[in-house]
């Protein structure tokens, strides 16, 4: 089959030419919403051309990445043509084992990946997720499908160490962490041996949230402290759990600590309040959000807590906290980072579009959504607690810029510094 070409975009293989002019151009499938990219791929399934459209798509690591953070929101169908098809192309061309993360020293100068592991907050180990719950603020889909090599997540903490240590990224994003175990193709390694190249190359304990709590062997690792452990965290999702089979999870959490000895560490539950309340999963984030009532007048929060750089399996890309909203269904911006760039960040340009050819600053953001209302309750509804503008720090080629961001992502004021921090003097207007 032919290859559709794309306008721009990061390409993987060689296209032809031809049959280009029926398709959106990357650039534009980029600005789409969600909700927008799922009713292209239906009209493009319309005029039966999806399955050319896609052989193209996966072969634009710009759309690849877009496609499947956004797969959950596709006809299943369509899910499942897209998985066949990517299938096929990582038999065609299996991903080398020396080479790092999406092979990204192809795409990348030595200091642009120093830039970019130095921001980078979370590493998605797995795609695909094995709990599948139907309210995933991340919108995983079911069933962890693919991976991260071993071989090329060793060579990314051996070279990389001194600048993952700045942004110690924690281990999964729309992903179970104890999904990455030892199977075919995974080199006989386990997310445990991941853990260890972090502790042992970049010298921090990543903190860890688990929705697996059957498995005792993974309750004993949850259980044990690591060198460096002091701002790393082991907590439990138990959202919607009733109250005597947490307290069954707690024995058994504590019988896992007492065994560890001196090693052992604190696990926290996360879903019941200290008031014994319990949350479900909040409907209303990710793919949810569709069903759910207006919510313009309360900024909701999504679940997502860090601006900066998240790797996955399928793609790099920059991400920044946002409300929920139709646009950002999961209370984060997020764009696939194509390139690193000289072009200048202005006033009126928006950050979707900025975030594709620069870096994010890696840092934690609006910590805490949960609020108490003023009863002193925790409220059910996960409401937004960070303000706009927000800050965003933006890493261009050879300067990087403060700017101040609406909820929407445009920018609204930008300060500009050079490479070694220096303000731009904004010139002077002379006026009659
Ligand atoms: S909420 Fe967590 S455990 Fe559940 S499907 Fe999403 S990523 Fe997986």
């Amino acid at each position: 089959m032919e290859r559709p070409n794309f306008e721009s975009g990061q390409k993987l293989h060689t296209q032809e030419q031809e049959n280009t002019k029926d398709f959106l151009s990357t650039e534009n499938i980029l600005r789409l919403s969600p909700g927008e990219t799922a009713d292209y791929l239906v009209s493009v399934e319309e005029q039966g051309r999806l399955e050319e459209f896609l052989e193209g798509a996966v072969g634009d690591a710009s759309l690849l990445a877009q496609l499947s953070y956004w797969e959950k929101w596709l006809e299943k169908d369509q899910q499942k043509l897209l998985e066949s098809i990517i299938e096929k192309k990582r038999e065609i061309y299996p991903s080398e084992s020396e080479s790092l993360p999406l092979e990204l020293e192809k795409r990348f100068s030595e200091d642009e990946l120093k830039l970019i592991f130095n921001n980078t907050k979370a590493i998605q180990l797995t795609y695909g997720c094995s709990m599948g719950c139907a309210f995933c603020g991340f919108d995983a889909v079911k069933g962890a499908r693919e991976h991260i090599p071993y071989s090329q997540l060793a060579n990314l903490y051996k070279k990389y160490g001194l600048e993952l240590s700045s942004g110690v990224p924690f281990l999964y994003w729309a992903s179970e962490p104890s999904d990455y175990a030892s199977k075919e193709g995974l080199e006989d390694k386990t997310y445990e041996d991941v853990h260890e190249l972090a502790v042992h190359y970049a010298g921090y304990d990543p903190s860890i949230t688990s929705t697996n709590l059957k498995d005792q062997e993974w309750m004993d690792f949850m259980a044990s402290k690591r060198p460096n452990s002091e701002n790393s965290s082991r907590r439990f999702s138990v959202f919607g759990m009733k109250e005597p089979q947490l307290v069954q999870l707690r024995l058994r959490a504590s019988a896992s600590v007492e065994k560890a000895g001196e090693s052992g560490r604190e696990i926290e539950f996360i879903g019941p309040t200290p008031e014994g309340k319990e949350f479900h999963h909040i409907k209303g984030v990710g793919k949810s959000f569709e069903q759910q009532d207006d919510i313009d007048d309360i900024p909701k929060s999504g679940i997502a807590c860090v601006d900066g750089v998240l790797l996955t399996p399928r793609g790099i890309y920059n991400l920044f906290v946002v409300p929920v909203s139709r646009e950002y269904p999961q209370g984060v911006i997020i764009s696939p980072l194509e390139k690193i760039t000289d072009e200048p960040v202005r006033e009126g340009d928006n950050l979707k579009e900025v975030m594709r050819r620069s870096v994010i600053q890696g840092t934690y953001s609006h910590e805490g959504a949960m609020l108490k209302n003023e009863e002193g309750e925790y409220e059910d509804f996960q409401r937004y607690v960070g303000t706009f503008p927000k800050t965003a720090t933006i890493y261009c080629k050879y300067k990087w810029y403060h700017a101040r961001v609406d909820q929407n992502g445009n920018i609204l004021t930008v300060d500009e510094r050079d490479r070694y921090g220096i303000r731009k003097e904004k010139d002077l207007e002379v006026k009659d």
